[in-house]
This record gives C-alpha cells, sequence and structure tokens, in this order.
C-alpha cells in the first residue's frame, strides 16, 4: 500500500500543481489592475493576399509584459480574464489600442490601407455594450468602421439569438466586418453561419497543417478546403488561412482560391514599429519581403 500511499499524498499535495494554482490566482486577481496599469501590449501579425503577396491586414494580438512572470501570452490569460469578467475592459482596451494604431498607419501610408483584425471573447459579446464602445472608439480615433474586422470564435455565434445577434446585426450595420475564428473546431455549419451578419472566416490550423510539404500531404484535407473555399465564396464570404507556415502550404492556398493568409511563412506577430516598418518596403509598393527576409523575432 506504500503505492497507493504515494498516489495519495501526490493528489493531496502536488508542488508542481500547487504553484500552477498560485500563479492562475495570482494572474486572476490581478487582471484588472494590470489594465489599468496598462501592463498589456499588443503585437500585429500580417495578413496576406495569397493572389498578390500584398500585405492587406493585421491581426491584433495581446500580450501581458508582467512585472514579476515576464511577458504572457494569451493562453495564459485570456481564459482567467473570461472567467472574472476583466475580459471587458481588456477587451475594450485592445479595440482601442488597435484601432488607433491602425488609423497612424492610414495616416503614416499612402498605399491601400490596412485592416485590423481583433479578437472579441464570447463574453464580451453577451456582457459589455460592446456595439457602443466600438462605435465610441470609431469615432473617437476616426478609423473608417471598414477598416475593422471583429474576430469571434463559433460558439460565440451559433445559436446566437437575441442580445448577441443583435450585436453582431448593429455592428455589420455600422460596417465593421464580422469573422469566424478558428473556422473548422467547432460544430461548423456554414449554412447558418451564411444567413448571419458574418463576411469571413479565418480557416483553423488543423486544416492547413495537413499539407505541410510536397511529400507529406493529406489529400484529404487539400479537397476539404477547397471544397470549403468553394462553399465559403459561393455564399458571399472570403476565407483566411491560418498557419501558413511554408511555401509549399501557401502555393497550395493560392491555388485553391484562398483569399489571404497568416503564417510564420510570411511573418511572426510583431510590434508596431516592425509592421511601419514593412509598410515603407519596398518603397514602390507594398509587397511582404520574402520569408528569408521577413522579421522574426
Ligand atoms: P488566434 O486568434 O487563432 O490567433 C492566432 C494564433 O496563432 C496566435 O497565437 C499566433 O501567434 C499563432 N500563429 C500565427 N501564425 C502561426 C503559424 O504559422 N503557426 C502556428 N503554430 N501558430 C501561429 P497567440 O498570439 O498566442 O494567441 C492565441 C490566442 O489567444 C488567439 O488565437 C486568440 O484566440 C487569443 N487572443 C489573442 N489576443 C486576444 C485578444 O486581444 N482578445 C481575445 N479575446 N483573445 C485574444
Ligand atoms: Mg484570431
Ligand atoms: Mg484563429
Ligand atoms: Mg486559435
Amino acid at each position: 500500500w506504500a503505492k497507493a500511499d504515494g498516489k495519495a499524498r501526490w493528489t493531496l499535495f502536488d508542488p508542481e500543481r500547487n504553484a500552477h494554482r498560485m500563479t492562475r490566482q495570482a494572474l486572476s486577481s490581478t487582471l484588472r489592475r494590470a489594465v489599468e496599469r496598462g501592463e498589456f501590449v499588443l503585437e500585429y501579425q500580417p495578413i496576406v493576399g495569397f493572389a498578390d503577396d500584398a500585405l492587406r491586414g493585421v491581426e491584433a494580438l495581446v500580450r501581458w509584459r508582467h512585472p514579476q512572470f515576464g511577458t504572457l501570452g494569451p493562453d495564459r490569460f485570456i481564459g482567467l480574464a473570461e472567467e472574472n469578467g476583466a475580459i471587458v475592459p481588456l477587451g475594450r482596451w485592445v479595440l482601442q489600442e488597435s484601432c488607433r494604431q491602425a488609423r497612424r498607419w492610414m495616416d503614416q501610408h499612402t498605399g491601400p490601407p490596412l485592416y485590423v483584425s481583433v479578437n472579441v471573447a464570447v463574453r464580451q459579446v453577451w456582457d459589455s455594450d460592446l456595439v457602443r464602445d466600438v462605435a465610441e472608439i470609431l469615432e473617437e480615433t476616426g478609423l473608417p468602421s471598414g477598416l475593422l474586422q471583429l474576430e469571434l470564435t463559433e460558439s460565440a455565434v451559433m445559436g446566437s439569438a437575441g442580445r448577441p445577434l443583435q450585436a453582431l446585426q448593429a455592428l455589420s450595420e455600422m460596417g465593421v466586418r464580422i469573422a469566424i475564428d478558428d473556422f473548422g473546431t467547432g460544430y461548423s455549419n456554414l449554412a447558418y453561419l451564411s444567413r448571419l451578419p458574418v463576411r469571413a472566416l479565418k480557416l483553423d490550423g488543423t486544416f492547413v497543417r495537413g499539407f505541410r510539404t510536397a511529400r507529406h500531404q493529406n489529400p484529404a484535407d487539400e479537397t476539404i478546403v477547397a471544397a470549403l473555399v468553394q462553399l465559403a465564396h459561393k455564399l458571399g464570404l472570403t476565407v483566411t488561412a491560418e498557419c501558413v507556415e511554408g511555401p509549399a502550404q501557401a502555393e497550395r492556398l493560392r491555388r485553391i482560391g484562398c483569399d489571404t493568409g497568416q503564417g510564420w511563412h510570411y511573418a511572426k506577430p510583431m510590434p508596431a514599429e516592425r509592421i511601419t516598418e514593412l509598410l515603407s518596403w519596398p518603397p514602390a509598393g507594398q509587397s511582404v519581403p520574402s520569408p528569408a527576409s521577413a522579421p522574426s523575432r
């Protein structure tokens, strides 16, 4: 029974798990204050057109510059912020900061303006006055509504009746584009989505992962993606592929007719200043540099 004893003690006191729980509690309880203290920063990941390799937009991705724990990725704290409601002020800050930045790029740069794509948590659609916040932020920053895309997950919009649906409709009437993030990971129902004011799909990385290299490819994945893109286009939706990690994937997605892509093949998420540099390079146009010269962290 020594083993059973050891096992019992393991579940009673596991230092690692205990530390993990304490960290979660520490993070959770300081989230709101951290928003007020300005401990969050945004990075932006280029979204590139497959047809011409031009930079079309950027996705804003939040990071927490934690005074004790260093820089934390969103997977460490977005879930906690959703649980305790801090996602509402945090989400508002993300929207404000990314719209300000997008307006700056629009003013500094003469080419076609970049759009900014902002992740919105389910709870923001339910809890806060998202529509009013977005309207105020667009007004205050002077960003044209057509340059703002909001990314919601399928679970945020599926079965959305009442308040969430009203919010989506109001945002869409304002000219803001609604996109479904990580499409294909939930109970995807394109027929249903097409009846909502949704205008873009972001195909989850798991699809693209299936045709990574010329030699190791899963033909089923490519067939599914091709069919999805075709159907989405017939329903009037644009398609962005996530996690484009190599040239072979980019080439296949281009042939399939996918509209835009983002991923390490083009660039990793980067600080705003790096995007500003990309916008002025090369001087003649706004092509994204080849992967070899693309900035990476
Ligand atoms: P997401 O919206 O699906 O964002 C894409 C994630 O994939 C990002 O991770 C990005 O860094 C990563 N990624 C980009 N290209 C590649 C690639 O080629 N390969 C691979 N393997 N990964 C790639 P990140 O920044 O850690 O964000 C994780 C998630 O956190 C996001 O997933 C999003 O759901 C959430 N998130 C980020 N910022 C916010 C925010 O401001 N608000 C809310 N509510 N959620 C956010
Ligand atoms: Mg996203
Ligand atoms: Mg995504
Ligand atoms: Mg994701």
